[in-house]
C-alpha cells in the first residue's frame, strides 16, 4: 500500500507556523516512502473563510517548497459526498435524526456539564416519529467499551466510549460538519497516514467511529504536539510573528526555515544542513517528542545565518535585489555580491544589510549624517594623505594593508586613530565589514572620491 499524506488547513487566517510544520511533516512522511502527499483546503466555514487566507496557505507552501503532488482539493466542493455518507449512516441505523429545539439542547447540555455524562439526546432510542424538518443528525456513539489508537507519536492511547457524546454529522440546514466531511475526504483521496496536531486527537476518537461503522480501512495516526514559546505557553502573537509568510518578510531563506521548522520536535543529525535527500532518508514520526517544542528565535537566527554564508552568492544577491527592489547595474551588482561574504559575517538575516546597500551601490556617496560630517571635516588632511598614498599603490588587499600600517607608523598613530574616520568617509557608518575590503572592493576612484572630498 503507498503511503498518501495530506496537510488540511483551514483557511480561516494566515499559514500559522504550527500548520507549516505539520505539512512538512505530511510532506517528509510521505516522500520518505515514496509515496504522496496532497492538499485540502477545509473550506466548509464559509463564513471564516475567506480568499486572502487560501491564497496566505498558497503561498506560504510555496515559500516553503512543499507544494502537493497533486492539485489542491477544496472540501467545499466534496459537500455532496460527505451528505452521501451522513444519509447512509442514518440508514444503516448508526446515526439518528434529532428533533431537539434550542432550549431542550441547552437542558441537555446542563445536565452534561453537571454530571459529567457525555450529551446523548433522547431521540437517539426512538423510532422516527416526527414529520418536522428541523432536525439534525447525530452519530449513535457507542456507550460501552474502548476506542484505542495506535499513535505513531502519542503511543497507544485510548478513551472510554462512554465519555463520547452523539456529535452531530450534518446540521439542521444540511451542511456537513468538519468531523464527518474531514473523515469522508480523507478516505476518498486514499490517505493512509493523518499527520496533524494534537488538539486533534480527541476528535481522532470521535472520528474513528464513522470509520468503523462504514468498515472502512482505518488510517494511522500522528499527533504531533503543539508548539509552544519560549516561556511555554501555547505559541501566540506575544511570542513574535506566527504568520510563516512573516519569515519571508523579516529575511529569513526558505531552506533555514525547512529546517528549523522540521526540528520543532526533534533534531536532524546535521541540523544546519539542507540537504532534502538526507533529511527525508533520516525522518522518522517515531523520532519526535512527545513534549511540546518550543520555538527559539535564537535558533532559527542562528541556522538561518549559518543558511546565509553556504548559500550561493547569486541567490542571496537575487533575494536582496527582490526585497529591497534594487535595481542595479552590473558593475553595482558586482561589488554588492563582493561584499556579501562580510556582511553576511554580521548578520542573521539578509535585510539586516539595509543600512549598507547605498554606500555600497551608489557610486557618488557621500557620508550625510551631521555628526560624522563634522568628525570628517576635521580631519580632512588625514583622509587625504591616506588617498594620496592609495592612489600611489597597486590595487591588492596586501597592499592597501601595507599601504595603511606604513602611513599608521609614519606618522606615529594607531590604528584607532585612522580606521573610525576611513570607515566613515567610506561607507558614512563607524562600523563597517573588514576596512581593506571595503576599499579594495570599491575600488580606487570611488575609494579616492569619498575620501578627497571636501567636507
Ligand atoms: N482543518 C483542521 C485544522 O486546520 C485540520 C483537520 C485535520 O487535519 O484533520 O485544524
Amino acid at each position: 500500500m503507498s503511503v498518501i499524506t495530506r496537510f488540511a488547513p483551514s483557511p480561516t487566517g494566515f499559514l500559522h507556523i504550527g500548520g507549516a510544520r505539520t505539512a512538512i511533516f505530511n510532506f517528509l512522511f510521505a516522500k520518505k516512502h515514496k509515496g504522496k502527499y496532497l492538499v485540502r483546503i477545509e473550506d466548509t466555514d464559509l463564513k471564516r473563510s475567506t480568499d486572502e487566507a487560501i491564497q496566505a496557505i498558497h503561498d506560504g507552501l510555496e515559500w516553503l517548497n512543499i507544494v502537493p503532488d497533486e492539485k489542491i482539493i477544496y472540501q467545499s466542493q466534496e459537500v455532496k459526498s460527505h451528505v452521501k455518507i451522513a444519509v447512509e449512516l442514518l440508514e444503516k441505523g448508526f446515526a439518528y435524526k434529532c428533533y431537539l429545539n434550542s432550549d431542550e439542547l441547552k437542558q441537555l447540555r446542563f445536565k452534561s456539564r453537571e454530571n459529567g455524562s457525555p450529551i446523548k439526546s433522547p431521540w437517539r432510542d426512538k423510532l422516527n416519529k416526527n414529520n418536522d424538518d428541523s432536525f439534525v443528525i447525530r452519530l449513535k456513539m457507542p456507550s460501552k467499551g474502548k476506542t484505542t489508537i495506535r499513535d505513531l507519536v502519542q503511543g497507544e492511547v485510548s478513551v472510554n466510549n462512554e465519555i463520547l457524546d452523539d456529535m452531530i454529522i450534518l446540521r439542521s440546514d444540511r451542511s456537513p460538519t468538519y468531523m464527518l466531511s474531514s473523515v469522508v475526504d480523507d478516505y476518498n483521496m486514499g490517505i493512509t497516514h493523518i499527520i496533524r496536531g494534537d488538539d486533534h486527537l480527541n476528535n481522532a476518537f470521535r472520528q474513528v467511529q464513522i470509520i468503523k461503522f462504514l468498515n472502512w480501512k482505518e488510517p494511522s495516526y500522528a499527533h504531533v504536539p503543539l508548539i509552544h514559546g519560549s516561556d511555554g505557553l501555547k505559541l501566540s502573537k506575544r511570542h513574535g510573528a506566527t504568520n510563516i509568510f512573516d519569515y519571508h518578510k523579516m529575511g529569513y531563506t526558505t531552506e533555514a526555515m525547512f529546517l528549523y521548522l522540521m526540528q520543532l520536535g526533534w533534531t536532524a543529525n546535521n541540523e544546519n544542513d539542507f540537504d532534502l535527500d538526507k533529511i527525508i532518508k533520516e525522518f522518522s514520526l517515531e523520532k519526535v517528542n512527545k513534549s511540546p517544542a518550543r520555538f527559539d528565535i535564537k535558533k532559527l537566527n542562528s541556522i538561518n545565518s549559518k543558511n546565509l554564508r553556504q548559500k550561493d552568492l547569486d541567490e542571496v544577491l537575487e533575494l536582496i535585489m527582490k526585497h529591497f527592489s534594487l535595481k542595479l547595474e552590473n558593475i553595482q551588482k558586482y561589488r554588492l555580491k563582493s561584499l556579501l561574504p562580510e556582511l553576511l559575517k554580521r548578520t542573521n538575516t539578509y535585510i539586516e544589510i539595509k543600512d549598507d546597500i547605498e554606500w555600497i551601490t551608489i557610486d557618488d556617496f557621500i557620508c550625510n549624517n551631521k555628526d560624522n560630517l563634522l568628525i570628517l571635516k576635521d580631519k580632512n588632511t588625514t583622509l587625504k594623505e591616506i588617498g594620496f598614498l592609495l592612489n600611489e599603490c597597486i590595487w591588492s588587499k596586501d597592499s592597501i594593508d601595507s599601504c595603511l600600517k606604513k602611513y599608521i607608523i609614519d606618522k606615529s598613530l594607531k590604528f584607532k586613530d585612522i580606521g573610525p574616520i576611513l570607515r566613515i568617509a567610506l561607507t558614512g557608518k563607524t562600523s563597517s565589514p573588514d576596512l581593506v575590503t571595503v576599499i579594495y572592493e570599491l575600488g580606487c576612484t570611488i575609494s579616492l572620491n569619498r575620501l578627497n572630498y571636501k567636507y
